[in-house]
Order: structure tokens, then C-alpha cells, then sequence
């Protein structure tokens, strides 16, 4: 071999620049290797990256409100300059709607008065005087544009919502990836480049490294999977599939930005909202824009793609998103030909992420990611770098799961949730929601 690491991640979106930093500050001489030109280029630019804490899971929601507090204290998570100025967090919070679909909450709640998580119940009339215009009425199920009942209330009017405070979104997710890039390479972490791993040798059970499209083999005793859309064909390339349970693929996605109605300062006043009663969530962007993503109702196509050759037109599904938040905000001006972002998911049967080792000594993955895990990069990186500190220490993390302490509340993680040979969990919601 040319080179060798203690560890290589592929990948150096938010997770795959997380877990290198983890891994670098546990001691490791680490290297990210990545196909695209810089940190964040791949599904993480075109993020909502959205920061809330509502889960259908306990450790789901666990892992995200601990996440919470790096976001919150960003610098100090970092403990490093970046040239580029640090990624901001808007913690505007987060309006869920209480709606039949989501039973008013009542799991979620569960869950959020468990950890004590802070939350405030708002009325119709606390939504409507913090988003002026706002109308209620119920419209579910949701539709697609082409259907003649589209956009016909239903009967009925939404009673109000939870209003999370500890939520906002990060401006921008290309940026934190590059902070993270940063504080890992302060530590002593090394960043490559437009080189594409196209090869993972195995010798005798045991992963041995890497081999770069450009011939150069680099060793490691630990490589991980981070690659995002492309997890799926990296697992193909170290055989790591072989035993997996739960599996990703790369759904295509459209996110329609809308420019908020006459009178409405959304970018100041707006908050993240997520709403099933319209199958949309939506949060505020810059030059007083709304960002609306759908929230995967059975109605909207969901279409695995090859991650190298997909589509990055926005279609009529952005036109649907747009005038579906339109049921809410009727002022709002729709475009034929919207503005917005088309990226991918990488999704499990689940829409719950894996972070796991595989059925090949020294080859891990952070992978699945499903939509929903951008807030969970940092506290992922960690659960990642503890889960191969135990299982190179011989821990036998397959029959027992290691427990991983969480930072910022008291709560442990059993990290089977989130393992390639679980059962599909029937308490997701089966969406981006995770
Ligand atoms: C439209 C959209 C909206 C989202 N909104 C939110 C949100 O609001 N909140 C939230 O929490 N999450 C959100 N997510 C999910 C979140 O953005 C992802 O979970 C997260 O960015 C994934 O980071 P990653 O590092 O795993 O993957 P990526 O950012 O995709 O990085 C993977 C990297 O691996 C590299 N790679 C792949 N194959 C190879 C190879 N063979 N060799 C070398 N490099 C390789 C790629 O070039 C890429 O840079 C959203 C995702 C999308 C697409």
C-alpha cells in the first residue's frame, strides 16, 4: 500500500466530516476521502438542515435534542477558527400542527415529557397572530396538483399546534461541514479530495484499506461508510451487504422555494413548521423566501434513482409542494416554474438511519441517513467513534449492543436501534419525520 491511516471515512458531508473529527480527536490518524471537490458538496449543500427535536422514537428523539446542544454551542463544540466564518444556527424553533394524522401528538409528547424536553401548546389563535394570514382549515388527504379535489378543504379546521423552542435550521450546511473539516484537521485530520474510492480489499474477514480511482492504495484497519446517497454501492464494494436486515437506497427529492406573501417577514418572523395535515414542512430563507419540503404522503411518487445519473430538474412535485403551503398562507404567489433544490435521500426501509459495524472486521457505516439526520452529524461522529473504540477493543456490538452515553441529557443510547440486523421498526413514522 502507498499510504496508511489508522482510519479512512469515506465521504466528508456533515456525517462522514463529524466522524473524522471524532475519530482524529480519539487519537486516530485519520483520513476523509471524498469524489467531490470540498466538504459538503454532496446531499449536505442541499439540506434543509433543519435542527428539531420531535422524533417518533425515544432514541430517536434522544439523539436529536442532544444534537441540539452542539448546534447551540457551535464554537465551543469546534474549539477552532475556520477562514470561512462558522455556520450559523437561526433557533427561530419549530410548530408542529396538531393534526389527525400525527393523533395530536400524543406519542410525541410521551416522548418529549420523558426527556423533558421544553415545549408549549398553542392555540389556533397564538399560531394565527405569530403567522398573520395563517388559515387552518383541514385539507388532508393530501393530493397531488393533477387531481380534481386539490387544494378543497376537507372539512374542519386544524385546533393549534406544539411550539418546540429548541429548534431552528443552520445557515449553511455546506459551511458546518467545512467547520467540521476544520476543527478536524486542527486535530490532525487529513482531507482528499476528488478521488473516489472504487475498490475496499478484505483479507481474511478484515477490511485492509482503500483503492482510489487514481490506483493509489491507501491502508487502514477501520474504514467507514459515510457516503451518503452512494452508501449502498460503497457496502457493495467491501461485500459489507452481505448480512444487512436494513438496506439504503437513493430517493430523489424536490425542496420549491416560495417568496413569502406581501406583509409576512417570514425570515424574521417565521419559524420551522411541520404540517401533516398538508404533508408539508417548511422553514425560512434568506431574502425573505419559505422553503417547503413534503412530508411523504402515499400520494407523492417516491423514486429511487441511481445516485450518478438522477434528474435535478424540479418538476410538477415542487409546484404541488408550493401550492399545498398555499392551502395555509392563500396569499402566497405560486410560480409554473418554482425555484428550489432537487438532491437525494438515503433511505432505509425504516427512514431510520444506520450506525453500525458490518459483517467485515474494521468496516463500519454511517449510512441511511433518510432525510432526517443533518442535526445528529455531531452526536453521530461521537456514537460512531465510541462504537469503534468498543468493537476494536472486542466488544461484540452485534449481540451486545453498546450503550452510548449522550453529552447534554441523562440518556444512554442503545445503539442496537440503530443496527443493520434489526427488525424494521414499526414505531416510525415511515417518512422524513424518521
Ligand atoms: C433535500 C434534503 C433536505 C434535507 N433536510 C434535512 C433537514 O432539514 N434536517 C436534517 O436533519 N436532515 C436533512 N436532510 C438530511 C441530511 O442533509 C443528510 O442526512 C446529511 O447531509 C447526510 O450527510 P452525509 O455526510 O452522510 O452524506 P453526504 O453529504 O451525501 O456526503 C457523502 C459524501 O460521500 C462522497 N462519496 C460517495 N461515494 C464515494 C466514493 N466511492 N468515494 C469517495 N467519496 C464518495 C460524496 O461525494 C459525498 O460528498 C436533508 C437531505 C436532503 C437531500
Amino acid at each position: 500500500m502507498d499510504q496508511s491511516y489508522d482510519a479512512i471515512i469515506i465521504g466528508a458531508g456533515v456525517i462522514g466530516a463529524a466522524v473524522g473529527l471524532e475519530l482524529a480527536r480519539g487519537g486516530r490518524k485519520t483520513l476523509n476521502v471524498d469524489a467531490l471537490p470540498a466538504a459538503g458538496y454532496g446531499s449536505t449543500s442541499n439540506s434543509c438542515a433543519i435542527i428539531r427535536v420531535h422524533y417518533s422514537t425515544l432514541d430517536g428523539t434522544a439523539l436529536a435534542y442532544d444534537g441540539y446542544f452542539y448546534w447551540k454551542h457551535w464554537a465551543d463544540y469546534l474549539d477552532c477558527l475556520d477562514e470561512r466564518g462558522l455556520a450559523v444556527f437561526h433557533d427561530c424553533g419549530c410548530l408542529v400542527m396538531k393534526t389527525q394524522q400525527n393523533d395530536r401528538l400524543a406519542k410525541v409528547l410521551k416522548t418529549v415529557e420523558a426527556l423533558d424536553i421544553p415545549h408549549e401548546h398553542w392555540d389556533a389563535e397564538q399560531v394565527r397572530a405569530t403567522l398573520p394570514g395563517y388559515d387552518l382549515a383541514c385539507h388532508w388527504p393530501a393530493r397531488l396538483m393533477t387531481d380534481a379535489d386539490f387544494g378543497a378543504p376537507t372539512g374542519g379546521a386544524l385546533e393549534g399546534g406544539v411550539y418546540f423552542p429548541t429548534a431552528g435550521y443552520i445557515s449553511d450546511p455546506q459551511l458546518a461541514s467545512h467547520n467540521l473539516q476544520r476543527a478536524a484537521e486542527a486535530t490532525g485530520g487529513t482531507f482528499l479530495f476528488n478521488r473516489r474510492v472504487v475498490e475496499i480489499p478484505v483479507s481474511r474477514g478484515r477490511v485492509e484499506g482503500v483503492v482510489l480511482d487514481d490506483g493509489t492504495r491507501i491502508s487502514a484497519p477501520v474504514v467507514v461508510n459515510v457516503a451518503g446517497p452512494h452508501s449502498a454501492p460503497v457496502n457493495r464494494l467491501a461485500g459489507a451487504e452481505a448480512d444487512m436486515r436494513i438496506t439504503t437506497k437513493a430517493l430523489r427529492q424536490e425542496v420549491v422555494h416560495v417568496k413569502a406573501p406581501e406583509g409576512l417577514d417570514f425570515e424574521k418572523n417565521g419559524l420551522v413548521i411541520s404540517d401533516s395535515d398538508i404533508a408539508c414542512y417548511c422553514r425560512p430563507e434568506t431574502g425573505n423566501h419559505i422553503l417547503v419540503g413534503s412530508e411523504d404522503p402515499d400520494c407523492d411518487p417516491r423514486e429511487m434513482v441511481d445516485p450518478d445519473t438522477f434528474n435535478r430538474d424540479l418538476t410538477d412535485q415542487a409546484v404541488t409542494q408550493a401550492f399545498r403551503y398555499a392551502q395555509r398562507l392563500p396569499a402566497l404567489k405560486v410560480s409554473q416554474s418554482p425555484k428550489g433544490v432537487v438532491d437525494l435521500y438515503d433511505v432505509t426501509e425504516d427512514w431510520i438511519p444506520i450506525y453500525d459495524r458490518s459483517c467485515i472486521d474494521g468496516f463500519y457505516m454511517a449510512v441511511g441517513s433518510s432525510g432526517n439526520q443533518f442535526k445528529n452529524a455531531p452526536v453521530a461522529g461521537r456514537m460512531m467513534a465510541a462504537l469503534i473504540d468498543y468493537c476494536e477493543g472486542g466488544g461484540d456490538h452485534d449481540a451486545k449492543p453498546l450503550r452510548f452515553k449522550l453529552s447534554n441529557l441523562d440518556h444512554s443510547i442503545d445503539c442496537g436501534s440503530f443496527s443493520r440486523l434489526r427488525e424494521v421498526n414499526q414505531d416510525s413514522s415511515f417518512s422524513v419525520l424518521g
